[in-house]
């Protein structure tokens, strides 16, 4: 799979969403000198022209049958990781709660991951140095050989809490659509076997990329020595 060759790190940050996962994957690639995927990004970039053609995110078929049209660009850099679909800059407007309360339902369908999963592999292929991707099966399922992998999660409370001062949204509505969410995408949410779980409840954003780092320090040398196999 090329996740572990030497000179390329590779970096599997898994979790819920408000996990804070985004800012920790961010702020470890940037300590760490590698890009920065947010595969999330890619689905509601999906989500977001379908919404917009418009076709009905519920009919299936469809939706699998449109997966591909759509041109779906993603930028690496972990100071400015823009999204655009059809050569349009959408960073912000797939980030809208009309957005947030479809995507899970597009990310379920079999052939939407098929072919999101791809562009993920091909990106974090051909990422120089490394990368850090961050999703819910990047662990599991996308890169599945990185010598590295974290399951971010915090309480629920927590979660809602930063979700909603991110969106200067109500925190009781924030955790609803949360709940929600969580469940939608539980199928695809599991925590790899081998993953380093860090529960975020009580810890800052620096102590959460501190720790992701340290982990990273004592992983690198080993896969850089080609210390892991296949
Ligand atoms: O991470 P974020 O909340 O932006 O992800 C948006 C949605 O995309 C998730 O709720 C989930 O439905 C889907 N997703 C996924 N697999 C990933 C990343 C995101 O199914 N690797």
């Amino acid at each position: 799979m090329g996740d572990s060759s030497p000179g390329h790190f590779v970096v599997a940050v898994d979790g819920p969403s408000g996990s804070g996962k985004s800012s920790a994957s961010r702020g470890a690639a940037r300590a760490l000198g590698l890009r920065y995927l947010d595969t999330g990004a890619m689905y509601r970039a999906l989500t977001w022209w379908l919404m917009d053609a418009p076709a009905d995110t519920a009919d299936e078929a469809l939706v699998a049958s449109l997966a591909a049209k759509p041109v779906i660009e993603v930028g690496t850099d972990p100071d400015d990781p823009w999204t655009r679909v059809n050569g349009t800059d959408v960073s912000r407007d797939i980030r809208t709660r009309e957005v947030s309360a479809q995507v899970s339902a597009v990310a379920r369908i079999p052939a939407v991951r098929r072919h999101l999963i791809e562009q993920q592999r091909a990106i974090i292929a051909a990422a120089v140095g490394g990368i850090v991707a961050e999703g819910r099966d990047i662990g599991t399922v996308v890169a599945p050989d990185a010598p590295l992998k974290v399951f971010l999660t915090a309480a629920s409370g927590a979660r809602a809490q930063r979700r909603a001062a991110e969106q200067g949204a109500a925190v009781d509505v924030t955790e609803a659509d949360q709940a929600r969410r969580d469940r939608l995408d539980a199928a695809q949410s599991a925590k790899a076997a081998d993953a380093v779980l860090i529960d975020a409840t009580d810890l800052t954003l620096a102590e959460v990329i501190d720790e992701i780092v340290g982990l990273a320090g004592e992983r690198r040398p080993l896969a850089s020595a080609g210390d892991k196999s296949s």
